[in-house]
């Protein structure tokens, strides 16, 4: 596909579906007919598995065991056997993972923590991410470094090419979107933490993008921290609890202020002092919603049936073919490819910039094409290797390029309250 002098017809797209070892994968999810869904980025299709399974959590375990099923339908250890199915994907180790809470307050435990682990060395009073990154990320780190009013400050840079210059010995704690959610470009998670860790930084990854997405290897890249969401690439379901993971050199030291009973050594002894738990689950908080939990692992069992390097491999020709035939076929209107055409650099997603960005991705909603609009002037498009076809990405371009040509747009489209 690399050769854009070829012209690619539908019928090659069908052959590309035939000969690839996924396709068989898109029978485990419920894809509404009619829909080409190209917005797992942000909300994961429905495995078929899980519908069996929230009425198995709600009928025979929540309407017949009722609370015995704490003990004997896993409800309390979900958060771990979670993490431990989850561990191989982004390169963790079992027993460093736990699935809980939303990324956002995940994102607090791991700031709070690596804050307070450099806080022997009151030089260290910055903390690096993107202005792009996804701005919960950088509220949350707003929220802490207020609160904690110690003159923590925020630096804010504008292309990852600054960070050579400004991570230095003031640095507490570099926080990094691994896979930037507007552009889809991909940090070299393993140069970078090398890079904080030279200027005795810490390093937090969020993989909101990459979970499921890319392969990741965070012990290989010996990260500190790290926080994502299972309702995106990993199909958990809308709302799906988050992870954090943190390596088992770091746990004995990972001190954060929601010290809930869950994270307690012993929580049934309610005992009225805090000691905390001396592995993983000392990074829970209060109890887990079980049901939304229950459907992760329907997300994460589809994942055992093929690898990461597979997912990639299919990934990278799903994009490529997206942007060959986006920018041959709509050639004559105002594109701007803003994800990498470099592959190292490049997510699971292509996203272009149009000056009527939002009504073009309502006009393709209306024909059944999903991806969706970020700001500013960005058309976004997912591509999840297990349910996505090849004859998806041809029909995505060519609705596109009708819409553009015919100019079938309401170019005063309303916006939507979510886009
Ligand atoms: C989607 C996303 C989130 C979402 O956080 P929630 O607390 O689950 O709403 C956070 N960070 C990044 C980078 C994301 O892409």
């Amino acid at each position: 596909m690399s050769n854009t002098s070829t012209i690619i017809t539908r019928a090659d797209c069908e052959k590309l579906d035939q000969q690839d070892p996924l396709a068989v994968l898109r029978e485990e999810f419920d894809l509404p007919a009619g829909v080409i869904y190209l917005d797992g980025n942000s909300l994961g299709a429905r495995p078929k598995a899980a519908l069996q399974r929230a009425q198995e959590v709600i009928t025979r375990e929540w309407g017949t065991d009722l609370i015995k099923s704490w003990n004997t339908a896993g409800w309390f250890d979900m958060p771990s056997t979670l993490g431990n199915q989850l561990a191989p994907l982004i390169g963790a180790e079992a027993n460093e993972v736990v699935v809980t809470d939303t990324t956002s307050i995940n994102l607090f435990k791991a700031i709070a923590a690596a804050l307070q682990l450099q806080s022997g060395d009151s030089k260290r009073k910055t903390i690096i991410t993107e202005r792009s990154n996804f701005p919960t990320d950088i509220y949350m780190a707003e929220g802490i470094t207020r609160w904690l009013d110690r003159g923590y400050q925020i630096v804010l840079i504008d292309t990852p090419e600054e960070l050579p210059t400004v991570i230095n010995d003031s640095t507490a704690l570099v926080m990094l979107t691994h896979v930037n959610y507007r552009t889809g470009y991909l940090h070299d998670m393993a140069a970078v933490t090398a890079l904080a860790h030279q200027h005795g930084a810490l390093i937090l990854w969020d993989l909101a993008h990459s979970a499921g997405a890319v392969p990741v290897a965070l012990n290989a890249a010996k990260a500190d921290f790290a926080v994502g969401c299972t309702y995106k690439y990993l199909n958990g379901g809308p709302g799906a609890p988050a992870f954090i993971w943190v390596p088992a050199h770091h746990q004995a030291v990972f001190h954060h202020p929601l010290s809930g009973w869950w994270g307690h050594a012993n929580p049934f002894a309610m005992s009225p002092g805090f000691t905390p738990t001396p592995g993983i689950r000392r990074a829970l908080c209060g109890t887990q919603p079980i049901t939304s939990l229950a459907m992760v692992a329907c997300g994460l069992d589809t994942f055992g049936k093929t690898d990461m390097q597979a997912i990639r491999k299919k990934s990278l020709a799903l994009t490529d073919l997206f942007i060959n035939l986006v920018e041959s076929r709509c050639a004559s209107h105002p594109l701007e490819l803003v994800t990498p055409r470099n592959h190292q650099q490049r997510g699971s997603q292509a996203s272009f910039r149009h000056p009527h960005a939002y009504a073009v991705i309502q006009a393709l909603i209306q024909r059944g094409i999903i991806g969706d609009y970020r700001e500013p002037a960005i058309m976004r498009f997912g591509f999840t290797p297990l349910y996505t076809r090849f004859i998806d990405v041809w029909d995505a371009a060519e609705g596109l390029r009708d819409i553009l040509d015919s100019k079938d747009y309401d170019a005063n489209a309303e916006r939507h309250a979510v886009t």
